[in-house]
């Protein structure tokens, strides 16, 4: 039996706030408390264990097989005591999601007994049957196996009843299998390239961090609303849907006050974060209806990975327990804004700088501008890779919808810095500097204020904006692991950082003095990326021409942008920064391509089955109705009067034809390309055709829908509509 929206409705009004109490009133006496950090591991580990861990953590030594299991003896008794009977090596593979797979901490011994056992080896690696994960290939031609590798650099912890391991995954051979492999390495390229560039200035830094705060934006909706509306249970979002009389134009519900079951799931997955160590901070509603926002505080890139991972996991269990479902896709809901993923982003020094946090001497300022404009120079020649890294289906609806940064890359600087680049552009000289010019360039740069005001007056529209200490990529999806855009935004960086260096190096050999090679270095990268710098509105029409005349690409859809995975220019660079091969690049730019055709693959299916068996059936009836009503006017009235008083249900019968006509038409013709893009063998060309020839019938199929939506009686329409789903509290 179908599940009708009144009911649904009816379970939705009957359901009360879950009561959550805090542990305690002091979130300092249960943060972490589910982690096998730091203070766990000194009360556990002998103190050779701990130090041969802190040091696989900050300078990623090996730890020796002894000392494994060491470790993992540690690791269990600890975890034993939190409750834990099962460990996982958990795992981010190419799906999107993070994958476990559970064993007992016993194993079967002779004689039907059972001991207890937690080893190095297990601890250390791990080979899950994992031939069902995405792996573009790699594994069908080496052997059909991958394994799990612990990752020490990231805390274990438990969750429920099970100790979890954060691991790599990798072929046999050594390709990467997942997201994290590649994130580390562009990590330790970036800490290289950086601490390399740092000696200019400072020659105490010994390690640069790159540093992550997300921004996880989100929507709420009932169980039973969730679960009578196929579309969303089946993709994320909501296939049809007629808009609301009232959507988000009175701004009501941005910064309003919470709903109480909101914050009462919102306590609830806040305390489950903060036992795990995640230091979620910030909550607020966001600019549609029922759409809400958490951040934490920053913190190292790999971990601030793990972590967002982890809490979009903890969401949606927390959410089952409070009779609601958390929909992080992209776009649940055409017609009002979508949710995004910002990812604040900075590297920091071992000495305790923020390496893009303006100083308050000439000295740390021209370090300060060193990887600012370093990292305008990195945006700009790899602006077509971004903008692949962001690129998914989902992320389709929302990208340059008009309240979302455009496909369009560009970088948003403010005017102080916009200045000060213009400035330092127009008085560095190529050549010899005289002392003057010198002095008198390194007073302007000493007047960068430590706070900047554009951090106030910040522009929301850019995908790439400087925030006053950090930059913060808004193009990233909600629904994202974080980790493919920190790649790509660290790996571009160490690329941009190593170049700068040859270059200073060079001018220094030809006997050019350390800051004035700086200036010069910098200058030329200030005019080379000039077209990526835009301070105006990023939704307006007139940027997309602007852009157009600028030469910057605008690249539409997810098939075409993917393409820049596989340029020339990227192999190269992950190559030379010993990021990942050409071979793994190629597999993982087919299965991002697949994921793509699955995905429309999928919507495109549960959109011809809701035609077929919820719509169209629905407007029959109603039509019947119709015809109903007009047989009885015709038998009681005169011609003339019936001619005027059937009129509207006349023209309301031929209208519900027309619309279930062509619904029929359309999806009869979706599902004939559908069958020809599967027929299609090559993964580019497959996704190409499932974007331009099958997903191009969605919008007219929807319009007729939702036109049905309104035209139809209301009391037999099954679909809980969008009035429901994002108003009832
Ligand atoms: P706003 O809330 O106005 O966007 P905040 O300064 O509060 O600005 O920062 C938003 C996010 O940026 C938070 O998640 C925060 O942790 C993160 N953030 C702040 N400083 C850094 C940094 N140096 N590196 C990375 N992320 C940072
Ligand atoms: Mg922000």
């Amino acid at each position: 039996m179908a599940f009708h929206r009144f009911k649904a409705l009816e379970t939705v009004l009957s359901r009360v706030p879950l009561d959550v109490h805090m542990p305690n009133n002091k979130v300092s006496e249960f943060f972490g408390e589910n982690v096998f950090g730091i203070d766990a591991m000194r009360e556990y580990l002998s103190e050779e264990g701990f130090n041969s861990v802190m040091a696989a953590m900050e300078q990623g030594t090996q730890i020796d097989r002894k000392m494994a299991d060491q470790v993992a003896a540690s690791m269990k008794s600890w975890a034993n005591i939190k409750g834990a009977t099962h460990y996982t090596h958990w795992f981010q593979p190419l799906t999107g999601t993070t994958a476990e797979k559970h064993d007992a901490f016993f194993e079967p011994t002779e004689g039907g007994r059972a001991i207890e056992r937690f080893g190095g080896g297990q601890l250390v690696q791990q080979e899950p049957d994992a031939s069902s994960f995405p792996n573009g290939g790699i594994r069908n031609t080496f052997e059909a196996r991958g394994y799990t590798a612990w990752d020490p650099t990231s805390p274990a912890f438990v969750i429920g009843k099970t100790l979890c391991i954060p691991t790599i995954f990798v072929s046999y051979t050594g390709e990467a299998l997942d997201f994290k492999t590649p994130l580390l390495k562009a990590l330790a390229a970036v800490d290289k390239a950086a601490v390399d560039v740092c000696q200019y200035f400072d020659k105490n830094v010994t390690k640069v961090n790159a540093t992550l705060g997300w921004e996880q934006e989100y929507f709420l909706v009932d169980d039973a609303l969730f679960n009578a509306r196929p579309d969303l249970a089946m993709t994320g979002r909501a296939l049809f849907g007629h808009i609301p009389a009232k959507g988000q134009q009175l701004d009501d519900h941005y910064f309003g006050s919470i709903p109480d079951r909101a914050t009462s799931f919102m306590r609830d997955f806040e305390i489950e974060s903060l036992k795990l160590g995640i230091p979620i901070k910030t909550r607020h509603n966001e600019v549609a209806p029922n759409q809400f926002e958490c951040a934490p505080v920053f913190e190292e890139c790999n971990l601030a990975v793990d972590h967002n991972q982890l809490l979009m996991d903890v969401m949606e269990k927390v959410a089952r327990r409070h009779n609601f479902r958390v929909l992080l896709h992209e776009k649940p809901y055409a017609g009002v804004n979508g949710s995004g993923k910002h990812n604040n982003w900075s590297l920091s020094t071992n000495t305790g700088k923020n390496l893009l946090s303006p100083g308050k001497t000439p000295k740390t300022n021209l370090q300060f501008l060193t990887f600012f404009i370093n990292t305008v120079k990195a945006v700009h020649d790899n602006a077509d890779l971004l903008r692949a890294c962001i690129a998914t289906a989902n992320n389709d609806h929302r990208l340059g919808a008009n309240e979302a940064p455009p496909a369009i890359v560009s970088v948003f600087l403010g005017t102080q810095l916009s200045n000060v680049l213009d400035e330092l552009e127009t008085k560095v000289k190529s050549g010899k500097m005289s002392p003057d010019e010198k002095t008198a360039l390194k007073l302007g740069i000493g007047k960068i204020p430590d706070i900047l005001l554009d951090n106030t007056d910040r522009n929301r529209t850019s995908p790439f904006a400087f925030t006053g200490n950090k930059f913060e990529f808004r193009a990233v999806g909600s629904s994202q692991n974080c980790a493919g855009p920190m790649t790509v935004l660290n790996a571009i960086m160490a690329d941009q950082l190593v170049k700068f260096k040859k270059d200073v190096d060079a001018l220094i050999s030809k006997g050019i003095e350390k800051d004035e090679a700086i200036f010069q270095v910098l200058r030329e990268c200030i005019v080379e990326s000039k077209k990526i710098r835009f301070e105006g509105n990023g939704y307006g029409e007139e940027w997309v021409k602007e852009a157009e005349k600028r030469g910057l690409s605008n690249i539409k859809t997810t098939p075409l942008a993917l393409g820049a995975f596989v340029s020339k220019q990227t192999m190269s660079l992950f190559e030379r920064n010993h990021i990942m091969s050409e071979r793994e690049q190629h597999a993982r730019y087919d299965i991002y391509l697949e994921t793509y055709t699955k995905k429309i693959q999928i919507e495109s299916r549960v959109m011809a089955d809701l035609s077929f068996n919820h719509i169209i059936p629905t407007a029959i009836k109603y039509q019947s109705l119709l015809i109903e009503n007009v047989r009885g006017l015709k038998d009681i009235m005169s011609a003339a009067d019936f001619k005027k008083s059937a009129q509207i249900q006349m023209e309301m019968i031929v209208e519900i034809s027309e619309h279930i006509n062509t619904i029929k038409t359309k999806v009869d013709e979706m599902t004939e390309a559908r069958k020809k893009a599967n027929s299609i063998n090559d993964v580019k060309k497959q996704a190409i055709e499932y974007c331009e020839k099958v997903k191009s019938y969605f919008d007219v199929i929807r319009y007729h829908v939702d036109k049905l939506e309104i035209l139809v009686d209301d009391e037999s329409w099954p679909l809980p509509k969008y009035r429901e789903l994002l108003f009832t509290k």
